[in-house]
């Protein structure tokens, strides 16, 4: 494991590392039952939302086919319009829940592209404010996430309720 993979959780007083459980975790949490758990924010027809838990920024969230796809192109036509209309109510939800001034919105498709799950596509929405760029990523190649990531998903929650 690369030091790039560290995430300080100030909450938690740990390092978390990118360890990961066996199986595809896009499959398994949305079987599992247990949203709050997994920090699934909102689940759709075809396509679920899900907060990512080594984010690059406070209120990190991915959008995720229930079906374990690697590629865009295996989309069917209901998943990609129900993928857009998912990306504006996520967008416009955190924009009323943590008011972020910019996002960094996209796929990383393939290992080769940075994808750290690569067999199960999903679509990453961060939202950025302005400065937000700090030097600990550069200096230290760790990130630091200010918010405990279970206020973040309450409020991303009771933000898609509405
Ligand atoms: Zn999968």
């Amino acid at each position: 494991m690369s030091d790039k993979n560290l995430l300080w959780a100030p909450w938690r007083g740990v390092y978390v590392t990118g360890k990961k459980p066996e199986g595809c975790v896009f499959c398994k949490q949305p079987e599992a039952g247990n949203d709050a758990a997994h920090y699934i924010v909102h689940r759709g027809e075809s396509i679920f939302v899900m907060m990512n838990l080594y984010p690059y920024n406070n209120g990190h969230l991915m959008l995720i086919p229930y079906r374990h796809i690697s590629d865009i192109i295996e989309m069917t036509d209901s998943e990609t319009t129900e993928m857009a209309a998912l990306l504006r109510r996520s967008i416009e939800v955190l924009r009323r829940v943590m008011s972020p001034e910019g996002f960094n919105i996209g796929y990383n498709m393939g290992a080769a592209a940075g994808a750290g799950i690569a067999a199960h596509l999903h679509q990453h929405i961060v939202p950025r404010w302005n400065g937000d760029t700090n030097f600990m990523p550069v200096v230290a190649e760790v990130k630091v996430i200010s918010e405990h990531m279970d206020t973040t998903y309450a409020k991303l929650k009771a933000g898609f309720e509405k």
